[in-house]
């Protein structure tokens, strides 16, 4: 058995699924004289493959998700695209290897159309990208690894998950998630818990020992992995599971609740939102509103930028499914461990250190204002907040206002409409902005404390680093000075603060939340009801004596002690 930190509770019992993404081997740009007939054999029977793939595609998603269906429908007639085949048989012809051929073929016609003036055109370059990879790996004999298209539910085994796999599986056929790299707040963790599926992070060697198509338990509640259990422990397991889903359950109702404490304080629970799945969508009128959208979820996991009409769809959907609540988007925030196929980010010896997020977005100018574009155009769908993460300063939130200004300056030029009461506001993620935040008050409409990263930062340990992961002390009493500062001063200044980082979803760490004068905590949809629950049992002076003590306490290890103790009765 294996063990690794829990990030995302539940039992899952399934067969295992090993997975590793998909790495090409490089191909040789010319061959041999002579050998162009194998080249030409090998580039039909990849064709083959990858339309049998594709078919089999559309007819699973056909009903499940139709307009899946018809994105991989339109896949079959760009593989089987004329022009194109004739180009890559042409290149073969002149001694180009087969793979060599379809890569510079796609890869040309890709660009062109990346060029069009009509965004909704240009858009279509992805997908040629996507076919070409598809073909690529059928033509290496690859077997298909996209985790969108699962046949039988499976626990997904791995070294690693990188946010591209993860944005693209379907939570329906992944029963569980262990993975040997990754901690509490890696996005692969959050991913997990907005899914609600039980996630084993940091499970060291378990790739090794797990074999493929095999039964394993996920006890994610302890963070144990069992391969190829007995028959009386999976007994025991099924139990557990069935518990904890009757607990779950139960818990449930409390989605619906009205967030408000004993002595009849209120509090605004709000979602935090990835990919705008439907059944987060549909859940809008349980919540109070979006904390925080994570847009660069839009941007992983494909080979071109997400254009403005594609941006300007998806926050309108959001928008229109919350239905005039405030719904925060966030800006682009990549870098760190977050990687993108379509923007190229060199390598950096302190990656979260380094040109992330905001500053990456000041680096890409062209990308920051085609999404502030975009984000405007949306704002006339509802009520639209936009904060920028990852603030270090005044001079970082100054310099992105006036970029906002410059993009609503090439808006009124073209009569573009967008709404004139967008909130502007700061993720208070770096302890700089934190200190300053009396400062920051006055030049920014809100604040929304990432917890995540203001606990990286405070606490100098890497978030997915495992072997600092002690270090990585959320409870620590500097962590709740720090936000009850940051509260005190956006509230003097009657500015509204919001906690959007892992915290806020935390049943200990709420509740000093709470007492710090936290009234509003955005979290993953899989905590909402556990949250809502825990406030009505709350009271607001109760929290208020809870959170004046933990701040006098010495260490992350008392304070964790003190809180189980004192929240016995809600836990
Ligand atoms: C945070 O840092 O707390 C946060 C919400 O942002 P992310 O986890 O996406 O970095
Ligand atoms: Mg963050």
């Amino acid at each position: 058995m294996y063990h690794g930190i829990s990030v995302s509770p539940g039992i899952a019992i399934g067969n295992s699924l090993l997975y590793a993404s998909f790495v090409p081997q490089p191909w040789p740009e010319k061959v041999e004289e002579g050998l162009q007939e194998k080249e030409l054999t090998q580039y039909k029977a990849g064709v083959n493959a990858a339309k049998n793939e594709l078919i089999a595609l559309c007819a699973r998603l056909e009903k499940s998700d139709p307009e899946k269906a018809r994105i991989f429908s339109a896949h079959q007639d760009i593989l089987c695209d004329i022009a194109m085949d004739e180009e890559i048989r042409d290149a073969i012809s002149g001694a180009f290897s087969a793979q060599a051929a379809v890569s510079q073929v796609f890869g040309a016609y890709a660009e062109a159309i990346a060029e069009a003036p009509d965004s909704i055109i240009r858009e279509r370059s992805a997908d040629l990208l996507d076919v070409r990879a598809r073909l690529l790996r059928c033509m290496q004999g690859q077997p298909e690894r996209d985790l969108s298209a699962l046949e039988e539910p499976v626990i997904l085994v791995s070294h690693d998950l990188l946010p591209s796999d993860t944005a693209s599986l379907n939570p329906e056929k992944i029963l569980g998630i262990v993975t040997e790299v990754g901690g509490a707040t890696s996005h692969s963790a959050i991913i997990a818990r907005s899914y609600g599926i039980p996630a084993v992070l940091g499970a060291s060697g378990v790739t090794a020992s797990v074999r493929p198509d095999t039964l394993v338990v996920v006890d994610a509640l302890e963070g144990w992995i069992y391969p190829e259990p007995d028959t009386e422990l999976l007994r025991s397991y099924r139990e557990k599971e069935a518990r904890f889903k009757k607990q779950r359950e139960d818990e449930r109702v409390w989605l619906a609740a009205e967030p408000i404490m004993r002595d009849g304080t209120q509090v605004k629970v709000e979602l935090n939102v990835g990919r705008a799945t439907a059944q987060e969508l549909d859940n809008a009128r349980y919540l109070d509103g979006v904390g925080l959208f994570r847009t660069e979820f839009l941007y992983m996991g494909r080979d071109i930028l997400p254009g403005e009409e594609e941006q300007v769809a998806a926050y309108t959907r959001v928008l229109q499914a919350f239905r005039g609540k405030p719904v925060t988007i966030r800006t682009l925030d990549v870098g760190g461990d977050k990687k993108l196929n379509c923007l190229d980010l060199p390598a950096e010896e302190n990656p979260f250190l380094g040109n992330r997020a905001l500053r990456l977005c000041f680096e890409h100018p062209d990308v920051f204002m085609t999404q502030l574009r975009a984000c405007l155009r949306a704002s006339v769908a509802g009520e639209m907040w936009l904060m920028f993460p990852m603030v270090g300063s005044l001079d970082d939130l100054r310099r992105a206002k006036a970029l906002l200004q410059e993009a609503k300056n090439g808006l009124d030029m073209k009569q573009i409409p967008y709404a004139n009461n967008i909130k502007v506001g700061i993720m208070v993620e770096i302890p700089s902005i934190a200190i300053m935040a009396d400062k920051a008050a006055q030049e920014a409409d809100f604040a929304s404390i990432g917890t995540n990263d203001l606990t990286q930062y405070t606490m100098a340990a890497d978030r997915m680093n495992l072997a600092v992961s002690q270090y990585y002390q959320m409870y620590n009493p500097a962590l709740f000075r720090l936000i009850g500062q940051v509260a005190k001063a956006f509230y003097t200044m009657g500015k509204q603060v919001a906690v959007c980082g892992e915290m806020g979803g935390d049943q200990l760490a709420s509740a000093v939340l709470l007492g710090l004068g936290i009234r509003q905590l955005s979290m993953g949809l899989s905590g909402v009801a556990q949250i809502k629950k825990n406030i009505c049992k709350l009271d607001a002076p109760r929290t208020a004596e809870l959170a004046r003590n933990v701040c006098d306490l010495d260490t992350a290890g008392e304070v964790e002690a003190y809180l189980k103790k004192q929240l016995a009765y809600i836990l």
